[in-house]
């Protein structure tokens, strides 16, 4: 089924990213039926991804999406390419607790490698979707600023190869010019870009390498076989030995298991006008990607033609704010009040796929059916390792794949009628104790 509602129609969002996007060329459209080694469900980061890793490695792969390359969460996100794999890397213990003692050190470098398969193919494929390094996690209290200088600490220790500085009072105002903050920890090894013209750069990259892409092929069916799948489409098909399902928390019922695993959460963006050099250097003057410390978080970048691009406000029943402006507008105002007379150019908002765990959901639903989902809103940079895990399985070397496709997933509790409200009350429990600090 399609999703139609306020947010989502079959074309791509009124996003800053959409109206910018410098590829506007659609992608073909698939006449008649084919026959792959491998099809990807899904243009998104975890499906272009791994299309442009099979295509690296000369396997002939066919990718189809239902509507247009990064229509999904991938082309209308906040844009922050964050570290960390599995589970945050400055948890060493739970990343110990989920994936045995034995695989920790493995799953901290994929927490780096997940970055630096982006960078590596921005600059293989000369991508031009305004990447700029650097992260600021921000401290409204001492005791965040405390957790966030011993996190650095135990990365370090680790190995974490990046540089990270911590950040008191006296210099707040010299990364986020605002009376909200009073330090935080910069990450150089983290950063953001314009995340549409990413994928779409991506997609572009695996098509010169000999991938098909479609675009405007939404899949109704599978047929799983011994020694290969069908691939149905309304009025096509991909017969395929492998297939890899994409399609994350916009996949809808087509495979029930994996979506009583994942569920869409809202989370709603907002972008300003260009804002003048001498206003965008005094609240943004580091240009970093910045993010708080709260469950409920802000999270905001600068783009490169200088509008503050905001966003939050996770909504976890399923409904969205019925005025994105009017619901983010007055966060964005508390951390930066200046902006009061600046107009919004553009409200939109997307769909994050959330898992019961926070782990990315890595596996098969059959021995040649593989899936990755579940981000839990931390995917731009993690989607690229799933989908290099799943390229290396399907090269025969699932060594890396087994350490993810070993964690147990558990359902949504209340099924598909009521998973949607239990989360909502169990997040409006972590709302609450933001709000009493
Ligand atoms: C508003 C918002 C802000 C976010 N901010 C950040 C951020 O700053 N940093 C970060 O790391 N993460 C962020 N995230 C999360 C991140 O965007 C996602 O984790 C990531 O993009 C997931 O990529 P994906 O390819 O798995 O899914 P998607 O990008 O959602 O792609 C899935 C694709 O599959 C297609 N599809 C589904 N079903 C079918 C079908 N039956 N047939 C064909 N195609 C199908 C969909 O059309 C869609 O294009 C944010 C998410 C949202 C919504």
């Amino acid at each position: 089924m399609r999703i139609r509602d306020s947010i989502h129609t079959d074309r791509m969002p009124e996003s800053y990213y959409a109206a910018t996007c410098k590829d506007t060329q659609d992608f073909r459209r698939l006449e008649g039926n084919i026959k792959v080694d491998v099809c990807v469900v899904g243009g998104g980061f975890t499906g272009v991804a791994t299309a442009l890793h099979l295509a690296e490695q000369g396997v002939e792969v066919a990718l189809v999406e239902q509507n247009r390359i990064g229509w999904g969460a991938s082309g209308r996100n906040g844009g922050q390419i964050i570290g960390g794999y599995g589970q945050a890397m400055a948890d060493f213990g739970k990343i110990e607790k989920s994936f045995g003692a034995e695989n920790a050190d493995e799953v901290f470098r994929m927490g780096v490698e997940c970055v630096d398969i982006i960078a590596d193919w921005i600059r293989k494929y000369d991508i031009d979707c305004g990447l700029k390094w650097g992260y600021f996690d921000a401290a409204m209290k001492q005791s965040e600023l405390d957790e966030l200088v011993a996190k650095a600490d135990t990365m370090r220790a680790h190995g974490y190869p990046h540089e990270q500085r911590v950040v008191g009072p006296d210099e707040v105002k010299s990364i986020v010019g605002s009376d909200r903050y009073m330090g935080g920890v910069v990450n150089m090894g983290w950063g953001h870009a314009h995340v549409l013209d990413l994928v779409r750069g991506e997609a572009r990259a695996a098509e010169r390498l000999g991938a098909r892409i479609y675009e405007d092929a939404r899949v109704s069916n599978l047929q799983v076989g011994d020694d290969h799948t069908v691939v149905d489409m309304d009025y096509c098909r991909v017969t395929a030995k492998h297939v890899v399902l994409a399609g994350n928390a916009y996949l809808g019922e087509l495979v029930p298991k994996l979506a009583s695993r994942v569920l869409p959460a809202g989370s709603y963006i907002i972008a300003t006008e260009p804002l003048d050099e001498e206003l965008a250097d005094r609240i943004m003057p580091a240009r970093y990607a910045v993010c708080d410390q709260r469950w409920a978080l802000d999270y905001f970048r600068m783009s490169e033609d200088r509008r503050l691009l905001f966003g939050g406000l996770a909504t976890y029943s399923g409904r969205h704010p019925r005025d994105i402006i009017a619901a983010v507008r007055p966060n964005m105002l508390k951390v930066f009040p200046e902006l009061q007379d600046v107009a919004i150019s553009h409200a939109w908002g997307g769909y994050m796929g959330i898992g019961l765990n926070r782990i990315p959901q890595v596996g098969r639903i059959a021995p040649r059916v593989y899936y990755a989902q579940a981000y839990s809103g931390h995917g731009v940079a993690p989607s690229h390792m799933s989908a290099r895990l799943i390229a290396e399985a399907i090269g025969g070397d699932s060594r890396r794949f087994d350490i993810m496709a070993g964690v147990k997933h558990p359902p949504f509790p209340g099924g598909r009628t009521f998973r949607q409200p239990v989360l909502a009350v169990g997040m409006a429990y972590y709302r609450l104790k933001d709000a009493l600090g």
